[in-house]
């Protein structure tokens, strides 16, 4: 279609279908982990999502392995707590999705959060600096949430920017985001037979996936393909690179669904035929989602910068502290390796409040990969390590301002630890 053609759609009376103090906008594990944090202070929360379940990139991406874990608290640690007893834990930090599933929305429903799936946020209403309103489409149509806080957890920013905050997305040098990957559930053969496959510590495992790879003649688009075992027969496989696709590039997402897909069903196919110990691999389905490690950094009222990651700056107002290195996929293709850290040697460093406060809005709090930050900084806090924290605190700041009657910009970092803020740093 050309750019400027259009049809207009007429003004409408929408049924209002639910209103609360605090609206989560997105389930994956930092909305999850938000309605858990404001429905921990004893304020009503509907949650709402576009697929059919808990846990964005962790379900739907078929991507649960959770880097940065280790010096964190609160729902993290219960959830990894739960996934180890109950027998969900693969190797090298994976965990089988559906008990991801299930542990969120057990927590979700004791906690008495209004969980809603298949309902997309589409739209806002604002007055001011302040939204008053969603709009979503759903199987009951287009239908109206009301609330006093509104979370955006939708790992893309989508809200924040429909509702008309500033944002960038991207590579300052490029603007290109990182590679995007469609990852898929393998199974059918014994895990000790292919141990010399999987991820263990270090890079063996990816690198005789690698070479397996290209004796097969499937040359992977992710120069480190990437087994993880689930348990001794199912096994999780990231192989691909998906480049130049940005958050609202409808077409872009579904050309990278169909390529991506094409390419792992070859890369099966041609793995089976090379040596015995994998002829009886088998794929079992591709995820639901393509999974963009990328998409909108919002314009937070203090924006994680990369001479923060340099110099290791602790925050009076810390939501959780980031340990890991800088962790970019490359924007373009047949780049030489699969990842590393742009030149950029991150020191642990804090993650404050105000960078989950959008600046354009009073109302409108950033859980997860979408607050405010650069392109470094984004490629150190995204992990699920440091997305679950800050969008658990995201929901605390959010029900710590409804109960002192105050916008989130003023809670008063004492008032965010007395509602559970933080439980995993020393409180100065
Ligand atoms: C391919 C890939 C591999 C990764 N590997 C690792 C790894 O090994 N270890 C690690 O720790 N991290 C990894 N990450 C990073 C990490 O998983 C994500 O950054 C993290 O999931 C961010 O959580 P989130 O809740 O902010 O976003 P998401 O997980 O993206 O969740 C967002 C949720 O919002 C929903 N949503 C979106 N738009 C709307 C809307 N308009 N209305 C309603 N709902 C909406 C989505 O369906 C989804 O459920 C990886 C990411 C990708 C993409």
């Amino acid at each position: 279609m050309q750019q400027d053609e259009a049809v207009y759609e007429p003004g409408r009376k929408l049924p209002l279908s639910g209103r609360a103090d605090v609206i989560v906008c997105g389930a994956g594990p930092a909305g999850v982990a938000a309605a858990l944090g404001a429905a921990g202070c004893g304020v009503s929360v509907i949650l709402l999502e576009s697929t059919a379940m808990p846990g964005g990139i962790m379900t739907s991406g078929m991507m649960p392995n959770v880097i940065d874990a280790d010096n964190k608290g609160g729902f993290l640690q219960k959830m990894l707590r739960f996934l180890h007893e109950s027998g969900a834990a693969g190797n090298y930090n994976s965990y089988v999705p559906e008990a991801v599933k299930h542990f969120m929305e057990d927590c979700l429903v004791k906690a008495g959060v209004r969980i809603r799936y298949n309902t997309l946020v589409c739209a806002v209403l604002k007055r001011g600096r302040e939204v008053t309103a969603v709009i979503a489409e759903s199987p009951a149509g287009r239908e109206a949430f009301e609330g006093r806080i509104f979370i955006d957890c939708t790992g893309n920013g989508t809200v924040a920017a429909l509702a008309g905050c500033r944002f960038e997305c991207g590579d300052p040098q490029t603007g290109q985001p990182q590679a995007a990957s469609l990852c898929a559930l393998c199974g059918g053969v014994n895990a000790e037979d292919i141990a010399d496959y999987w991820q263990q510590k270090g890079d063996k495992g990816k690198l005789h996936l690698l070479a397996q790879l290209e004796k097969a003649g499937c040359s992977p688009s992710y120069q480190m393909p990437t087994l993880f075992r689930l348990t001794n027969y199912e096994y999780l496989l990231m192989s691909n690179h998906e480049h130049g696709i940005f958050p609202d590039d409808a077409d872009g997402i579904s050309a990278a669904l169909i390529q991506a897909r094409r390419e792992i069903f070859s890369q099966i196919a041609g793995l089976k035929k090379i040596a015995p110990e994998i002829a009886n691999l088998c794929l079992l389905t591709t995820a639901a989602a393509l999974g963009l490690r990328e998409g909108r950094r919002i314009r937070a009222v203090y924006n994680l910068t990369t001479a923060d990651l340099l110099a290791g700056r602790t925050q009076p107002d810390a939501v959780c502290r980031v340990t890991v290195a800088v962790d970019i996929h490359p924007s373009v293709a047949n780049a030489k390796s699969g990842y590393g850290d742009g030149g950029v040697k991150a020191r642990p460093y804090d993650v404050p409040l105000r960078s989950l406060i959008a600046a354009d809005l009073d109302n409108m709090l950033l859980g997860g990969r979408c607050i405010g930050g650069d392109f470094y900084a984004h490629a150190t806090y995204r992990v699920l390590g440091n997305a679950i924290p800050i969008g658990e605190g995201a929901g605390i700041m959010a029900g710590a301002a409804l109960r002192k009657n105050v916008l989130p910009s003023v809670v008063k970092v004492e008032d965010f630890w007395a509602f559970g803020g933080n439980p995993h740093q020393k409180r100065g």
